[in-house]
């Protein structure tokens, strides 16, 4: 690869840095992107700079929102009563394909995994358990993770350690095939979900 020019290697090295492209489709996006006009090239620069600089968390849920608060958290009009909480952004923008929750979200930003070493202070426990007390409104906790080990593990975590601030804890339904995710679930599986969710505690 070192026959290219710098540009074309810097850009290759770069984007194979990305989960799930190695070096091979790396070279290949950046001829396809070379065979564009320079204006489709420069509009994705533009993207590309936009996100860094304009992207940032939300200080509330933590969701990814170019405000702070973001959209959610700033509107009134959602149910303040009830919180979902979600491993990440993908997920919480698959239950709002629904239309079938207008509480509001808390993400995670991850799950706990002992396989991966991820702890609880790790996804942002201490800060949901500190915004929990802060929004003494909030009645239901809603849990919308994966159904798979590293979900169950963060589910069960999760139910002990919220269970002394007496709130009504609920799951998603099982209605989610196991191993798919929240964020890959059809509407109506997921719509579904929310509604038979059941209570814990
Ligand atoms: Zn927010």
């Amino acid at each position: 690869m070192h026959q290219y020019p710098p540009v074309i290697y810097e850009l290759i090295n770069k984007l194979a840095e990305l989960p799930t492209i190695g070096p091979k489709t790396a070279e290949r996006i950046v001829f396809m992107m070379l065979k564009k006009n320079h204006d489709d090239i420069a509009t994705l620069g533009n993207n590309l700079i936009d996100l860094s600089r304009k992207i940032k968390r939300c200080s509330e849920c933590y969701n990814f929102s170019e405000t702070n608060p973001c959209h959610i958290c700033k509107n009134k009009h959602r149910n303040q009563s009830m919180l979902c909480i979600v491993s990440e952004p993908q997920d919480l923008v698959a239950i709002e394909r629904t239309g079938h929750f207008d509480g509001r979200y808390f993400v995670l930003n991850g799950t706990i995994s002992t396989y991966h070493g991820t702890k609880p202070e790790d996804i942002r426990i201490p800060e949901l358990v500190k915004y929990i007390k802060k929004n003494n409104h909030i009645t239901e906790i809603i849990l919308a993770l994966d159904p798979n080990v590293e979900g169950e593990t963060t589910a069960m975590y999760l139910i002990k350690h919220l269970s002394s601030l007496n709130k009504k804890i609920s799951r998603l339904a099982k209605g989610l095939p196991v191993g798919a995710d929240v964020e890959y679930a059809d509407e109506v599986t997921l719509s579904a979900a929310l509604d038979n969710r059941k209570e814990i505690s």
